[in-house]
């Protein structure tokens, strides 16, 4: 049995993480950690996350229960990533970190623990998703230089970085695609006089309402046409499902660092 640890236990990925390790089959959770000043330490994480008593009671420090899980699962904010994975690679234990809005400062630091354990890092951990990065990638290399690639995503209101992880994970995918660095073309917002569009700049657009739980669209537009190809997620249970199973796969690697492509073998 593969010991787990959920970090972030009261937010809405914890939550929805602490169900999706019951429902699994070859872990179990051992461990649940909210930020130290939360009120619900020592509370119940089954009951918090309503699925009824699990015994496994919420701490407010990693130090306290490091030795008790395998892996760590970390959707939390890119601060209390940062400190549980210096924590963790010193104890040799391995993370799933789905956590975004990183600085490129912050996301260098991260990934130098990756000398010491296992991390598995991705901006997105539904299977859906993936595929569809792999289908970006594809459809960029064919449409190439002839097409004008804009990228649309839209989430609830609670969400705190933008455009999200997964938009920029995208745009990752079709820009090397396309052989360009995202860097230099991406376009993360207009206003103005813009002037015409420059064939190859990746434009983002952000939507923030309600209780979307993330909607990403790619188009390819050319002079006659368009195509679209669109993720839409309906339950955090997708991302959650897949961030145990990328869990339960990094249990059995060595150190390095790795994303839900290598767990899905894509
Ligand atoms: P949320 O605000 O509902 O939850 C974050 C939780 O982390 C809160 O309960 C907060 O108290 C807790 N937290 C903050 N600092 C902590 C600390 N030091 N120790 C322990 N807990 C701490 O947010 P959310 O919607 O659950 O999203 C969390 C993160 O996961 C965001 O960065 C989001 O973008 C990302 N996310 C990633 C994926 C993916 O598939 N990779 C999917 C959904 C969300």
């Amino acid at each position: 049995m593969i010991k787990i640890g959920v970090t972030g236990a009261a937010g809405r990925m914890g939550k929805t993480l602490i169900e999706a390790v019951a429902n699994a089959e070859g872990v179990e959770l051992t461990a649940a950690l909210e930020r130290p000043e939360s009120s619900l330490i020592g509370a119940d994480s089954g009951e918090l996350a309503g699925l009824g008593k699990n015994g496994v009671v919420i701490a407010g420090d990693i130090n306290e229960v490091v030795d008790q899980f395998d892996v760590l699962i970390d959707f939390t904010a890119p601060v209390a990533t940062l400190a549980n994975a210096s924590v963790c690679a010193a104890a040799g234990k391995k993370m799933v970190i789905g956590t975004t809005g990183f600085t490129p400062e912050q996301e260098q630091q991260l990934l130098a623990n990756q000398d010491k354990t296992a991390l598995c890092k991705a901006a997105n951990f539904s299977t859906g998703v993936n595929v569809t990065l792999k289908l970006l990638r594809q459809a960029a290399e064919i449409l190439g230089d002839d097409y004008d690639i804009e990228i649309y995503e839209a989430h609830h209101r609670h969400k705190v970085d933008a455009p999200s992880g997964t938009a920029l994970a995208m745009g990752e995918a079709v820009a090397a695609g396309v052989e360009r660095n995202l860097r230099d073309v991406a376009i993360y917002g207009r206003e103005g006089q813009t002037g015409a569009r420059k064939r190859e700049t990746i434009g983002f657009a952000t939507v923030r309402g309600g209780d979307v739980v993330g909607d990403h669209t790619v188009m390819f537009m050319a002079d006659g046409e368009r195509v679209e190809i669109s993720h839409k997620a309906s339950s955090r249970m997708s991302f959650a499902r897949g961030a145990v199973r990328a869990a339960a796969w990094i249990a059995g690697q060595d150190a390095g660092l790795y994303d839900m492509q290598d767990v899905l073998g894509l």
